[in-house]
């Protein structure tokens, strides 16, 4: 596949642009636009007048929840069947797609004689992780999902980093290292 370079010209060094007044005063009129324009939206929404787009709010984030979209990619989740064994056959394809290979799944037989494998262990490292989607995507049993409605991952050691089988299948809470 044929890559197209577009070079971008560096905007030139002026006299007005070396001493930064000019600059600062731009930036101070695109944040005064924005205060202005936000003001007039929830004056118009105060005064019932509609057809006007709502106005920019403040979410008081980590006091108030965040706020996550519909499609929001958020912590990976394990599913189940209905007998509440792992729908994972441990076929592997969502390990070798995954772009930050950080997926680590070991397979054993299945006792069911219609299911080939299953997952003996299934790792993944959240600090590796890339959130691309790639993983739900390949999965062809439906298995995993990134809907978990946790984006606070944060860990003071690399090794809480690493989700285990239980803990992405909701059978055991993770317990998190405290700060050294
Ligand atoms: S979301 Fe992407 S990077 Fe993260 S585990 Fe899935 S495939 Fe890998
Ligand atoms: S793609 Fe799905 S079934 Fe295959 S190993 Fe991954 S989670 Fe399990």
């Amino acid at each position: 596949m044929a890559i197209t370079v577009r070079a971008v010209e560096r905007p030139a060094r002026t006299f007005a642009t070396q001493l930064y007044l000019v600059e600062v005063w731009r930036g101070l009129a695109v944040t005064f636009r924005h205060l202005f324009v936000n003001l007039f939206r929830h004056a118009m929404k105060a005064f019932g007048i509609k057809g006007y787009l709502p106005g920019s709010v403040t979410i008081q984030y980590p006091e108030d929840p965040a706020v996550l979209g519909k499609r929001a990619r958020m912590r990976h989740r394990l599913l189940k069947r209905d007998d509440s064994t792992p729908r994972c056959t441990a076929c592997l394809l969502c390990e070798t797609i995954c772009p930050a290979k950080c997926i680590r799944i070991t397979a054993e037989d299945a006792p069911d004689p219609k299911i080939e494998k299953r997952a003996k262990t299934f790792d993944i490292d959240l600090g590796l992780c890339v959130f691309c989607g790639y993983c739900v995507e390949a999965c062809p049993v439906d298995a995993i999902h990134m809907d978990a409605k946790d984006v606070e991952l944060s860990a003071y050691a690399r090794k809480d980093m690493i989700w285990d089988m239980p803990e992405l299948l909701g059978d055991k809470v993770k317990v998190p290292s405290r700060p050294v």
